[in-house]
């Protein structure tokens, strides 16, 4: 048995008889773990904190060969988004994010720009309120961390470079078609210029210069209406989350 310390997010938590809870962390040591909180429902003593989702936490846990699930030890809380001026666009964001990184993350595969996006998650969302803005940001950074990465900097299939003419995102090319290559208009979403050049700004950019990049609310809303179902695609799923996002975001 080998015990891991390590920093960690809460992606999620199921309630299991009597007090106990399966928790799902994303740690900077392994990635995506899962771990049972023995008494985590009641015990303050051993627990000293509640893990609301995406606390940022200090964890022990008990690693045991040839088992999925581990068994958590200890808990302290770095910082927490969950208990401050909570409202249902929040809610419906968080719920979002978690279940991004759920789907995204193999377990047991640390990845440290996933963390680090995590921890810019945590600092954005106290001092950002655009929150189509940081959902799009986000996805762009999960996609390239992930290995899924658009390709925005040429026409997908002809190859030839960006220069100013008319482009549309096709998911099934991982990327942009330029208007001679395009074959379905009314499938594959038109992409202006300044979107492209986002896109790739995001890309290139540390998580410590994303705060100064900036998209209308407009763009950003129409910018999700690419990715959310290029994200699909690539996860052959439809995320749980993303009815109430859409419900809470369209009322505005
Ligand atoms: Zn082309």
């Amino acid at each position: 048995m080998t015990v891991i310390t390590t920093e960690a997010f809460v992606i999620g938590s199921i309630n299991l008889k009597e007090s106990d809870r399966i928790m799902s962390f994303y740690t900077k040591e392994e990635g995506k773990i899962s771990a049972v909180g023995k008494g985590a429902r009641k015990s303050r003593k051993r627990f000293a904190c509640s893990m609301e989702l995406l606390d940022h936490l200090n964890i022990s846990y008990f690693k045991k060969e040839g088992k999925e699930i581990y068994s958590l030890s200890s808990v302290d809380l770095i910082h927490s988004i969950s208990h401050s001026q909570i409202d249902l666009k929040k809610i419906a964001l968080f719920s979002y994010i978690v279940e991004l990184i759920r789907e995204f993350s193999p377990p047991g595969e640390a990845n440290n720009d996933i963390f680090d996006l995590l921890i810019w998650f945590h600092r954005i969302t106290l001092v950002e309120s655009e929150y189509m803005l940081i959902i799009c940001i986000f996805i762009l950074k999960l996609l390239l961390y992930s290995g899924f990465a658009p390709q925005m900097n040429q026409c997908c299939s002809c190859s030839s470079k960006v220069d100013g003419k008319e482009y549309f995102f096709s998911n099934e090319k991982n990327g942009i078609l330029c208007s001679k290559c395009v074959e379905d208009k009314c499938h594959d979403k038109p992409i202006n210029l300044g979107l492209i050049k986002f896109i790739e700004r995001i890309n290139s950019s540390g998580t410590n210069m994303l705060e100064r990049i900036k998209l209308s609310n407009r763009e950003a809303a129409y910018l999700f209406k690419i990715l959310d179902p290029y994200t699909r695609l690539i996860l052959e799923k439809k995320l749980k989350s993303i009815d109430f996002l859409k419900e809470v975001f369209r009322e505005g």
